[in-house]
């Protein structure tokens, strides 16, 4: 059994260093002995998870259960909780102080094992209905009672998905190369294939990573497009085809489907299947076996519904019941396996050839795409893409792989306005009028390493219902109350449209986007995806040529 309070010494000490090459190295000498079990969990935490991508079951311990069983156990007041949070600016430094104040403590204490607390949150993750949430915070209490303050520091950062301590994706890839002596490109490359590192570093000890391949049921990443600086760009270096592919705007699901299993995955690599039930039996259709890649879209008769509405379908209980209110098409445009055979390194004509192959019918669709020459075509057919109601298009390389996890100029989008960026809200304000009981103003930041920085406060643009339903989330997560403005958990992701970038004094982040006003809400991405304040900084020099 591998302890907790090693696994709590070795992030401390993976934190506390600033070089890389040390924090990679402490890492490895620490996966390297671990075993099997232990290495699996431990992987899936460093990853900002409590269980692997795809997996069925949701641990929902949120920050409210988190301090309130916190203060529980500490006694602590919602002032000296929030005073706390304020000075750590993080909820596992916050914890560690509260434990270290625990009122009782038990006359046993069994040392916390990865292994022994993984069972523990995963019978919590798995249990349903009525008495779950109890049960939920019960083995919460249960666990921090048995921790040490810097067992409860890392447990809660587990928790919240963040665990700080300055090692991103690369990093990991790197240590558990470095734990099992294989090449770090080896295991960049089967984590990106099956997006879970606890796989990968299993593999990795084995010496198995070149078998390493997609797999049913296991989602990945999608490949994601750069912007398009100018219609002119993709032809630049030599004139050479381009497939110019409608932008649909919905969000983007990965399909898999394998033996009488059809499952649908999001772009944060959740299981939406259920939500979708009419696309089951058209999925089947398409073929036996194969993994796909596709944007799903709200319809309306013969047009694509604003975005806004595919929300209703996504948070519905009774799928049903809003299916025939609210239908929906799914445009496929890659396909990344057919049977045993991955197709991901193979160029898109051949992909979207054997895409074009497969038995589409009903909702299930081929996205709509042409291959262009020049200029000229690719204008008429954003023109067109336009008119059928969609966002403008996705402009493709026909001799590139699919990469999965990727952004870059292989795909590029053109939309207009050319430049939106998403920001995470952090505070939220009571609106004037009829807004006068609805949190409507939104004060945002963008991403600048790990901390937020703000760079703008907008009115909402939005509709109504969802003010509504934002007010009670806002309500439900703030963190600091100032009565008329509340300082809120950085969880909601909204798309902003604006018409410049200037400098200002005003925010920490040195700039304000000029005119802000909300697109819509992301729903689909988490704040770990928002836009950075390079993007920001670039779009300010950008302009200023311009
Ligand atoms: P954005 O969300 O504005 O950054 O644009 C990228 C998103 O466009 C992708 O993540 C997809 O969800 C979506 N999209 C819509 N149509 C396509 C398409 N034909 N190819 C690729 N992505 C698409």
């Amino acid at each position: 059994m591998a302890r907790w309070a090693e696994f709590a010494a070795t992030l401390d000490a993976v934190s506390r260093t600033p070089s890389k090459r040390e924090k990679v190295t402490l890492l490895a000498a620490y996966l390297r002995r671990l075993p099997e079990d232990a290495l699996r969990v431990a992987c899936t935490y460093l990853t900002g998870r409590v269980l692997p991508p795809g997996d069925p079951d949701k641990l929902q311990i949120g920050w409210s259960t988190l301090v309130e069983v916190l203060q529980e156990l500490s006694g602590a007041t919602d002032r000296e909780v929030s005073e706390l949070y304020l000075r750590w600016g993080d909820l596992g430094d916050a914890a560690a102080e509260l434990v270290a104040r625990r009122r009782t403590v038990p006359l046993f204490r069994e040392p916390l094992t990865l292994e022994a607390t993984h069972a523990q949150l995963r019978r919590a993750a798995a249990v349903r209905g009525k008495g779950a949430a109890e049960f939920r915070a019960a083995v919460l209490r249960a666990l921090l009672e048995q921790a040490q303050p810097m067992e409860a520091k890392y447990l809660v950062r587990v928790l919240t998905g963040d665990l700080r301590i300055g090692l991103k994706e690369g990093l990991l890839q790197e240590a558990v190369a470095e734990a099992f002596s294989a090449r770090p490109a080896a295991v960049r490359r089967a984590d990106l294939l099956c997006s879970d590192l606890a796989e990968v570093a299993c593999q990795a000890r084995r010496g198995e990573l070149a078998a390493s391949s997609l797999r049913y049921f296991r989602p990945f990443r999608f490949m994601l497009a750069g912007t398009l600086a100018d219609p002119a760009e993709p032809f630049r270096g030599g004139s050479q085809e381009v497939l110019a592919e409608d932008k649909y705007d919905g969000v983007r699901v990965q399909v898999h489907r394998l033996g009488d299993r059809v499952t649908l995955y999001s772009r944060t690599l959740d299981d939406v299947t259920d939500s979708f039930p009419e696309l089951r039996q058209p999925l089947l259709q398409l073929g036996p076996a194969y993994i796909a890649d596709g944007e799903l879209v709200a319809w309306a008769g013969q047009q694509p519904a604003p975005f806004q509405r595919l929300q209703q379908r996504l948070r519905r209980l009774d799928p049903l019941e809003v299916a025939e209110q609210v239908p929906v098409v799914l445009f496929l445009f890659d396909l990344l396996r057919v049977e045993g055979q991955d197709l991901v390194d193979l160029p898109l004509v051949e992909r979207r050839q054997r895409l074009e192959s497969l038995g589409f019918s009903g909702p299930v669709r081929l996205a709509n795409a042409r291959p262009v020459r020049d200029v000229a075509s690719l204008r008429e057919a954003f023109q067109a893409a336009r008119e059928r109601g969609n966002e403008g298009l996705v402009v493709k390389r026909l001799d590139a792989p699919y990469r999965p996890g990727r952004r870059g100029g292989l795909w590029l989008k053109w939309k207009e306005p050319l430049a939106t960026l998403d920001v995470v809200v952090v505070g939220a304000e009571y609106g004037h009028g009829k807004r006068a009981g609805w949190l409507s103003d939104y004060t945002f930041a963008v991403r600048d390493g790990d901390r937020l920085r703000v760079v703008g406060k907008a009115y909402s643009g939005l509709q109504d219902a969802e003010i509504a339903q934002l007010t009670e989330f806002f309500l439900r997560h703030t963190v600091r109350d100032f009565g008329h403005f509340k300082a809120v958990e950085p969880k909601v992701v909204l798309e902003v449209a604006f018409d410049a970038v200037t400098r200002s004094d005003r925010h920490d982040s040195g700039y304000a986007l000029r005119f802000p006003r909300i697109v819509r809400v992301r729903a689909d991405k988490t704040p770990q995806e928002a836009s950075t304040l390079e993007e920001v900084e670039a779009l300010y020099r950008q302009q200023r040529q311009g």
